[in-house]
C-alpha cells in the first residue's frame, strides 16, 4: 500500500509537470508552438481579411477624418463572443501573454500584404493614461505591438506619441470629470523634426468609433511629412 501511495504521488507529480498549458477557449492541451489558444480555436475566430484590401472598412472609417495610409483589424469584435473574452483576459485579468499572442497573429496577417504593411518604420502603441497604467501595470497596446514586432521585425516606439497629463485648470475639476476630459489628449514628442518623413503604424486593441486613433493621428500630424497607418486586434460595428 505504501509503495502504491508513493507511486501514485510520483505519477500525479509527473503528470503535473508534463501536462501542457490548456487552450484558453476549449481547454484542450496546447501542442508545441501554440500559446494560449489552439490552432483550431484560432481558425474559428472571425478574421476580417481586411489586410489584403485597399479601401477596406477600417480605412473607410477614417475617410474625411484622418489621412490613414493603410489599416486593418484582425477580427470582427462582437460582445459576448470569444474574441471579447480573449481581449478582456489581457485588458482586465492580467493575461499579458494573450496580448502578445494576438500581436503575433496580427504580424502574420501583415505578411499577407507585406508591400503595404511592412513598409512602416515604427509600431506606435496607443499610450495608456498614466492613471490606468498605474492601475493595470502594463499597456496592453504595447504588448500587442511587441507581439507584432516579434513576427515582422518592425521596432516598437513609445517615445513618439505621448498621452498628456492634466493641465492646471483640469486639476481643479471633480476627479471623474478630469479623467473624461483628458481621455483622448495626446501630443507628439517635442523634437518632431527628428522624425520627419517617418512611417508610423498605430497599434490598439479594439477599434470602435475611431475617436482615439483620430486623436493620435492629429497629434502625430505635427511631424513633417509623416505617414500614418493603423492596426487593431478587433473592429466593432460602428
Ligand atoms: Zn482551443
Amino acid at each position: 500500500m505504501a509503495l502504491n501511495g508513493l507511486t501514485n504521488r510520483l505519477l500525479s507529480g509527473l503528470t503535473e509537470i508534463w501536462s501542457p498549458q490548456p487552450c484558453f477557449v476549449c481547454g484542450c492541451g496546447l501542442v508545441e508552438g501554440e500559446k494560449q489558444i489552439c490552432a483550431a480555436c484560432l481558425r474559428k475566430l472571425p478574421a476580417t481579411g481586411f489586410q489584403r484590401y485597399n479601401a477596406n472598412p477600417v480605412e473607410r472609417r477614417f475617410w474625411g477624418r484622418a489621412k490613414i495610409e493603410g489599416g486593418f483589424a484582425g477580427f470582427y469584435y462582437r460582445k459576448e463572443q470569444v474574441l471579447q473574452r480573449l481581449i478582456h483576459s489581457f485588458k482586465y485579468h492580467g493575461n499579458t501573454e494573450m496580448a502578445v499572442v494576438l500581436g503575433n497573429v496580427l504580424g502574420q496577417m501583415m505578411l499577407d500584404n507585406s508591400d503595404k504593411f511592412l513598409a512602416y518604420d515604427f509600431l506606435v502603441p496607443v499610450p495608456l493614461h498614466p492613471y490606468k497604467l498605474a492601475l493595470r501595470g502594463y499597456n496592453q497596446s504595447r504588448l500587442i505591438a511587441d507581439g507584432i514586432s516579434e513576427v515582422v521585425g518592425i521596432p516598437v516606439n513609445e517615445d513618439i506619441l505621448i498621452r498628456n497629463r492634466f493641465s492646471g485648470t483640469q486639476t481643479k475639476r471633480h476627479k471623474y470629470e478630469r479623467w473624461e476630459g483628458v481621455e483622448n489628449n495626446f501630443s507628439a514628442c517635442e523634437d518632431c523634426e527628428r522624425w520627419t518623413g517617418a512611417r508610423l503604424l498605430i497599434v490598439d486593441d479594439v477599434l470602435t468609433t475611431g475617436a482615439t486613433i483620430e486623436s493620435c493621428y492629429q497629434a502625430l500630424s505635427a511631424i513633417p511629412m509623416v505617414k500614418i497607418g493603423v492596426v487593431t486586434v478587433g473592429v466593432a460595428a460602428s
